[in-house]
């Protein structure tokens, strides 16, 4: 990324901040945003709201109530480094974590984890998304750090050389597995569709998406459907340029590992996808969800990363 344009970047992140403090200047107006109702009975208590209490006993049914439960606010010292993080990925500005615990003067550590708990929790509700394979080797122009599956003194791409298909291997197929690569696609299609579009003989057919399947050029899903795994070479005009939006973001943190990069893309996509992510749904869905950072989401395939369909 040049310069002029991290300095606009910086520039819009300072004013996004600027907003940010300008509606939560302390902790007890971030407080505000949780409900004082009791858990077991409802009742609001209007005193605990109006002190900013976190934790209060009901008037009506005397049960324990801490506000912040439930959420992935609950446990933290303080709400407004996450708030601000939420608020800045909402108005799509950068914070990174070493500038987060500038700001609010907390250990880089903390910073870090308010992060990754953001960042598990888009990893999560991706999971409900309808998501395509890609491998990893797309990304490769802003993988620049080691992982931890990178064996020492290689270069970090090399881990992957085994899991990766050949882009040159589509050229070495025969007629018949040509034939059923086109007829397929990156959406899961049913076997019948394929085959009825594949136009070869049945048992032909089978043979030939079964190959696929063994050199890992089709992802199998559930219901006897099959996809196409992306790759650089089967990339959309649209997909491509898209790709080019999450380098230049990615570009923002300085290189990333291999490791990590699903979780860049499920930020990536908490960013742009407007359908799923409009303004205030990431605050609303942290008010709703109990994530913590350790937490992983799921294992994947160190050479495949899950992409959503926007
Ligand atoms: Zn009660």
């Amino acid at each position: 990324m040049n310069k002029t344009k991290r300095a606009q970047e910086e520039e819009y992140t300072r004013q996004s901040l600027q907003k940010f403090f300008a509606k939560y200047p302390n902790e007890d107006a971030c407080l505000r945003e949780f409900p004082a109702n009791c858990k077991a009975c409802g009742t609001y208590n209007e005193k605990a709201f109006e002190s900013s209490q976190r934790v209060f006993d009901c008037d009506n049914c005397s049960t324990k109530t801490w506000r912040t439960a439930g959420t992935i606010f609950h446990g933290l010292k303080y709400l407004l480094p996450t708030f601000a993080l939420i608020w800045t990925h909402e108005d799509r500005a950068i914070l990174s974590p070493y500038k987060l615990s500038r700001i609010f003067k907390i250990a880089y550590s903390t910073a870090w984890e308010t992060d990754k708990k953001l960042h598990n929790l888009f990893e999560r509700e991706m999971e409900n998304f309808d998501t395509a394979d890609m491998v990893t080797t797309a990304f490769n122009p802003v993988i620049c750090k080691r992982s931890n599956f990178c064996t020492g003194g290689e270069h970090p791409d090399y881990f992957e050389e085994n899991v990766q298909m050949d882009p040159d291997i589509l050229d070495d197929l025969d007629e018949d597995q040509q034939a059923v690569c086109a007829a397929l696609i990156v959406k899961p299609t049913g076997f019948d569709v394929l085959f009825e579009k594949a136009g070869i003989p049945i048992a032909r057919f089978s043979a030939a998406l079964g190959t696929l399947n063994l050199l890992g050029i089709v992802k199998q899903h559930l219901g006897n459907k099959y996809s196409l795994k992306k790759n650089p070479t089967v990339l959309s005009r649209s997909e491509k340029s898209l790709l080019e939006v999450f380098f230049e973001y990615i570009r923002n943190f300085h290189g990333i590992s291999r490791k990590y990069l699903q979780q860049y893309v499920a930020a990536f996509w908490a960013r742009y996808c407007r359908k799923r992510w409009s303004k205030g749904s990431l605050l609303k869905c942290c008010m709703t969800n109990a994530i913590n950072g350790s937490q992983r989401v799921r294992c994947i395939h160190p050479g495949i990363v899950q992409i959503p369909f926007v």
